[in-house]
């Protein structure tokens, strides 16, 4: 029974990871939820059952799945990686872990396992229902009506949510308003997803990293699945993804720049020429929400500010947003819009993570491979064991704890300011020592 006056019928457009978690945060607190999907159920047979890729989960996301109970469930399929993996051209391996504590590791989950489970832990719940097959085309704030492309529905809501995707169809709706901000910024680098199978039923290389090959302009990753294949994301620009046109070409690239990598690729030539390049865009739209008479919309999620993979954080950041959005439920009691207004607070945080995940793209295709950042890192690493809790690196902040990203970027500014202020009084020091020598030898 909801502990609330009101049991709200809250609509949810995009039944993807975000949409399905909101769906159970909501359930909970007592609320009907309609999620309109446009695929099928993926957890029938035949249906298209997503593309085999993976995505790291690391505290924030698993921070939300604790507060639903699912958390062991989700963690017992996915696979740690405390470290990444640097392969260097010539072959040579180096592990740099990513946190000081032995202990932290981010997770390696295959997106559509973790879709159907959080469908099935959203649909097992009272009050909730999800259609699919229901593409979203039109949405009146005036009236409340969405339409959807199936047998041309029109159903009416008082409260949506748009957890659509960084496409989102309900955010096309509050970009058409007066007043709405919006920008999408697209990379000129594009991403190929292929796959190192497993070797006699046994993973091809280390399973417990994030295996990167920076290359300067380009880069790949490969993160491990439990059925002990890699998927691996080639980093590119459009026009060089495109321009490698042929099975010669491809094979002898491979060879030349990802030569370990590519012993290991007995699909490499087919798989790159079928596979799609994917787009990468960090979307900022203000505001997220719009309260007519009617109606009140709402985003979260990819919907409200997609962001650029390098972190690891899009789908962290948006379960996150479903703790958050939870918390502005409890602080109105329950009051959608006000609710939705309050959630707005935000989005300081996501253009925070928005900057740094185009921050570390620079970082992964360009510095991991070089002495002088690794020796940074252990240094770092070094720092934080030497003053625990009083030094804590950026990535551990991002990745092992739940502070705001906000709070996170205000303490390593402070932290640098703080550094730049010592460096510059040991300069000074020295000069004033040296000026002082050069006097008494006068
Ligand atoms: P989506 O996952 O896009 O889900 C949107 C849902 O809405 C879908 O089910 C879609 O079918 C549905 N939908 C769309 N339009 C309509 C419509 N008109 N009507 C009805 N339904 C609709 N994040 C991490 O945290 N860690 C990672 O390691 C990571 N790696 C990534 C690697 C790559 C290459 C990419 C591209 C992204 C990565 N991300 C990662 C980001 C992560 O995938 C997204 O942030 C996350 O999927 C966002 O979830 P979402 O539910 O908001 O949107």
């Amino acid at each position: 029974a909801s502990p609330y006056e009101e049991v709200m019928e809250v609509t949810i457009v995009g039944a993807g990871l975000v949409g399905c978690l909101l769906a159970c945060f909501l359930a909970r607190r007592g609320h009907r939820v309609i999620l309109y999907e446009r695929r099928d159920d993926p957890r029938e047979r035949g249906a298209d059952r997503g593309r085999s890729i993976n995505l790291a989960v690391s505290a924030r996301g698993i921070d939300a799945l604790r507060r639903l109970g699912l958390d062991r469930e989700v963690l017992g399929e996915a696979i740690a990686m405390p470290g990444r993996m640097m392969h260097a051209p010539d072959g040579t391996l180096t592990f740099q872990p990513y946190s000081a504590d032995r202990g932290h590791a981010i997770h390696s989950i295959g997106r559509a396992d973790l879709n159907r489970r959080l469908l099935d832990a959203a649909t097992a719940l009272p009050g909730v229902e999800v259609r699919f097959g229901h593409r979203l085309t039109g949405l009146d704030p005036r009236t409340g009506d969405l339409e959807f492309d199936s047998g041309a529905t029109t159903v009416r809501a008082r409260v949506v949510i748009g957890a659509d995707g960084a496409r989102s169809a309900v955010r096309a709706t509050l970009q058409a308003l007066p007043g709405t901000d919006f920008s999408q910024e697209y990379l000129d680098y594009g991403y190929k997803e292929l796959s190192i199978p497993a070797r006699d039923g046994a993973f091809a290389m280390e399973p417990g990293a994030l295996h990167i090959w920076p290359r300067g302009r380009s880069m790949m990753i490969a993160l491990p699945n439990p059925d002990r294949s890699f998927t691996c994301t080639l980093f590119w620009p459009h026009d060089q993804l495109a321009a490698l046109d042929d099975p010669r070409r491809i094979s002898a690239h491979f060879a030349e720049h990802y030569a370990d990598a590519c012993d290991l690729m007995p699909d490499l030539v087919p798989a790159y020429q079928a596979n799609p390049v994917g787009h990468l865009v960090t979307v900022r739209c203000s505001p997220w929400h719009v309260t007519t008479a009617a109606m009140t919309v709402g985003l979260v999620g990819d919907a409200a500010h997609a962001i650029v993979p390098f972190y690891g954080q899009g789908a962290n950041c948006g379960f996150q947003d479903c703790v958050e959005l939870d918390r502005c439920l409890d602080e109105t009691g329950d009051d959608f819009p006000r609710a939705l207004e309050l959630f707005e607070r935000r989005k300081a945080d996501t253009d925070v993570i928005a900057r740094l995940a185009l921050d570390n793209f620079v970082e992964m295709r360009d510095k991991v491979g070089s002495r002088l950042f690794l020796a940074g890192k252990r240094a770092e690493h070094a720092l934080e064991r030497l003053l625990p809790g009083r030094y804590v690196s950026q990535y551990e902040l991002v990745s092992f704890t739940t502070t705001p990203y906000a709070e996170i970027e205000r303490r390593v500014a402070r932290r640098r300011r703080l550094v730049a202020a010592a460096g510059a009084a040991v300069l000074a020091m020295g000069v004033t020592a040296g000026l002082a020598r050069a006097a008494r030898r006068r």
